[in-house]
């Protein structure tokens, strides 16, 4: 089959490029090795810009599988701080609510689905790229590699991808897993629990679910015992209605986004943490970047706009991972951010992008003079 573009990995990143390529009037095949709606350890929190980009690619969630949340709430034991996000609500969403749409979204679009189907190597020439698939091969101008943290179109594109730094310490990589319970969501705001050694982020994720993801360094983790740091959590919870789902570890650097006719999106292309929420914002966003990119006939571009994109959520993530590993500092800034709410708000809107760092000095100046003084 000769097509534009041939996606490998059908999840958030590969269907944002079909949809995107669909809609400038390109063909593309997504091969993924699931069938049907993908599922997948993630907090499901789509941040602002990310519900921006849902938007503009016409994808509809189901009401079954989603909640906006408003805000994001800190809690550190009995402190507790919270800001609103200026731009506009974000989307709690279940991955297989937000599968089955893009896939919906893609397969009317004219994307040629090749789910239950691996991806193997590939060969490329100057005119294309030949994907070798459990289906036969498949030949394309592009060849996007959208198949997540541990891709293997980017080794078998001998791009270099090597564990970022641990910030802050040698406690080893980041893990995370999550799983859904039945109660009605308590809050309109992502919630994160602030833990030494664990964080528990609570996302609405259906008119009568949440979603509770714990993000941990080191060794193995038991969802169940880690809800236990957390009484008042658990307190909170009704019965659990999925079976736990984990992936990591995280912090993957990756040397470059793109070499001869392949390009990076989405995990492939080096993910730091889930810390703040924001891969599947950035992988939209991304996505959009590629495709414009490689119409222009110009994918070197990609690599420029790639580091616009995440450079802002790079820094802010390495930040604030530097103040999870420290939990006397972390206790301090959550005390800090609790006295300047409106701190709060100008670090969240610099950190999607809706104000420049330098519109969100004030904002950031208040939290510093709060820590100085708390
Ligand atoms: C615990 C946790 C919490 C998170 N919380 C959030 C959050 O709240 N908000 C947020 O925005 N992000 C969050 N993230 C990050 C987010 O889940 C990822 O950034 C996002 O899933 C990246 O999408 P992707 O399409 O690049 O990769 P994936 O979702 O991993 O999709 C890759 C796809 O490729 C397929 N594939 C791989 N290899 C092959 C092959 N050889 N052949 C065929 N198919 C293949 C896989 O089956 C898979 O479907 C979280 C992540 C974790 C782990």
């Amino acid at each position: 089959m000769d097509v534009d573009y041939a996606i490998v990995g059908g999840g958030p990143a590969g269907l944002a490029v079909a949809i995107e390529a669909a809609m400038h009037g390109k063909t593309a095949v997504v091969v993924e090795r699931c069938r049907g709606p993908v599922d997948k350890a993630c907090g499901e929190g789509l941040m602002p810009p990310g519900v921006a980009r849902l938007r503009a690619l016409g994808v509809e969630p189901p009401a079954w599988g989603c909640h906006p949340f408003t805000g994001i709430r800190y809690v550190d034991g009995d402190v507790i701080a919270e800001a609103r996000f200026l731009e506009g609500p974000g989307l709690g969403i279940r991955r297989l609510a937000l599968s089955e749409a893009m896939l919906a979204r893609a397969a009317a679009l004219g994307v040629t689905l090749y789910q239950g189907t691996e991806a193997m190597g590939f060969t490329e020439d100057a005119q294309g790229v030949t994907l070798e698939t459990s289906r036969g091969p498949v030949r394309a101008r592009w060849l996007v590699a959208a198949d997540g943290l541990h891709s293997r179109v980017r080794k078998e594109a001998g791009i270099d991808a090597t564990p970022a730094a641990t910030p802050g310490g040698s406690s080893g990589r980041r893990l995370g897993i999550r799983r859904h319970f039945t109660v009605r969501p308590w809050s309109d705001k992502v919630e994160v629990w602030w833990g030494d050694g664990v964080e528990a982020y609570v996302t609405p994720v259906g008119p009568e679910r949440v979603g509770v993801a714990f993000l941990w360094s080191g060794g193995k983790g038991d969802h169940e015992a880690f809800l236990q740091h957390f009484p008042a959590l658990a307190a909170k919870l009704g019965p659990p209605e999925s079976t736990v789902r984990g992936a990591g570890p995280f912090g993957v650097r990756v040397a470059r986004r793109t070499r001869g006719r392949v390009l990076l999106v989405g995990d492939a292309a080096g993910y730091l943490d889930a810390l703040t929420g924001e891969g599947l914002s950035l992988a939209f966003e991304s996505a959009e970047a590629l495709v414009a990119a490689t119409l222009a006939g110009t994918p070197a571009r990609y690599e420029a706009d790639w580091a616009r994109i995440t450079r802002r959520h790079l820094l802010f993530t390495g930040l604030l991972l530097q103040v999870a590993r420290r939990p006397w500092l972390r206790r301090r800034v959550v005390r800090a951010l609790r006295r300047f709410p409106s701190g709060m708000e100008g670090f969240l809107a610099m950190n999607t992008g809706h104000w420049s760092p330098f519109r969100a000095l004030p904002s950031v100046g208040a939290v510093g003079i709060g820590l100085l003084t708390g």
